[in-house]
């Protein structure tokens, strides 16, 4: 979900951009009110984050899923090692592209039993430049509430997009930070990196002009025409959670409606959650029948007719998945757990 108020501003600047008489899809990204949101964008996440003045924050395109090659493009050569941790598709998915680009050592890995937890046991290398996380495991509902702590030089790079703002964190644990915008911070099209940019220029190979982070860094994110539109929708974001009161607030109230979603599951005979209980995710909260082989389709069209959308679990788990980001009310959830308490399957 988007806030409301994020999704009348973007239609009002579909229209007419402050006032300017044209849509804000048709002006130039080099023209001054473009140029002034873009790094107003910025400012607003390096705000609510707290993101230090040796990192650079940037807005890209091609989905978290670039990033999953750019990282080791730009800082694993092949002569050094980066450390993975397998929790989900999405690591698994940086892990294949990080292999094309230099030796990759898998620190743990919870696939064996279908991702329902995050391991605690991690082999890390001596050597490793970094150490890469998915920080929420989106299809499965696991996350990382403790990030590891690393036994060598190197630094932490995360994927950060389904809980990027939803929580407090230390970015200087970090040295990169990627987020696809599509789940807490507004539509697709633009990505979201944090850098620290004394990591980079460590690697001898030539890198696509494209690909490289100092490309964008020395440009501001002008390199090429950004995605004015999704920009915009962010800025609007991260204003509506400034003004709700940031990041403690969100965090607060992420928490609360969380508890309250996994309790009805606890609580619930019918329902169960297959996610080891200290690892629960708060963005996305997967359950399914406790009883094998109930009709799931009839629960989701029991839902639908309450207005409750987007409820099936993801295709590779099955079962139900609530997703409920910053922008999902108190109200959206109790709806949920109403129709959980009010569902007979018989
Ligand atoms: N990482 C995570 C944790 C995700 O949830 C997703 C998308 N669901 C991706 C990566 C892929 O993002 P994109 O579609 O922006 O490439």
């Amino acid at each position: 979900m988007l806030h409301s108020s994020v999704l009348e501003a973007v239609s009002k600047a579909s229209k007419d951009y402050e006032g300017y008489g044209l849509s804000l899809m048709e002006m130039s990204h080099r023209s001054k009110p473009v140029k002034d949101m873009v790094s107003e964008t910025e400012s607003l996440a390096r705000e609510l984050l707290n993101v230090p003045d040796n990192y650079h924050i940037l807005f890209l395109q091609g989905g978290a899923s670039l990033q999953f090659a750019m990282v080791p493009i730009n800082l694993l050569d092949m002569t050094m090692t980066a450390d993975y941790t397998d929790t989900g598709s999405w690591s698994a998915k940086a892990i294949k592209e990080a292999r094309l680009y230099g030796n990759v050592n898998i620190v743990c890995s919870s696939k064996d039993s279908v991702y329902n937890h995050i391991p605690k046991q991690l082999n890390q290398s001596d050597d490793a430049v970094y150490l890469h996380i998915t920080s929420n495991n989106t299809i499965y509902g696991t996350q990382w509430h403790e990030f590891p702590k690393l036994i060598n030089d190197g630094y932490l790079v995360a994927d950060m997009s389904s809980d990027i703002f939803s929580r407090s964190i230390d970015i200087s644990q970090f040295g990169l930070i990627y987020a696809g915008a599509q789940k807490n911070i507004g539509p697709a099209g633009v990505t979201m990196v944090i850098v620290r940019d004394e990591i980079l220029d460590k690697v001898s190979r030539e890198i696509p002009t494209m690909m490289k982070y100092r490309t964008h860094i020395d440009k501001g994110s002008m390199f090429n025409t950004p995605p004015v539109i999704s920009i915009f929708a962010v800025n609007r974001t991260l204003f509506w959670l400034k003004s709700v009161g940031g990041i403690d607030f969100i965090e607060k109230k992420n928490k609360l409606k969380a508890k309250k979603l996994y309790d009805e599951i606890d609580n619930n005979e019918l329902f169960s959650s297959p996610i080891n209980v200290e690892d629960r995710s708060m963005m996305n909260i997967p359950f399914v029948f406790t009883q094998k082989g109930k009709d799931e389709s009839s629960f989701l069209s029991f839902c639908k007719d309450r207005g409750l959308e987007t409820l099936k679990g993801h295709r590779s788990v099955g079962g139900f998945r609530a997703s409920i980001y910053n922008a999902m009310p108190d109200e959206g959830v109790d709806a949920l757990i109403q129709a959980m308490k009010e569902y007979d399957p018989n």
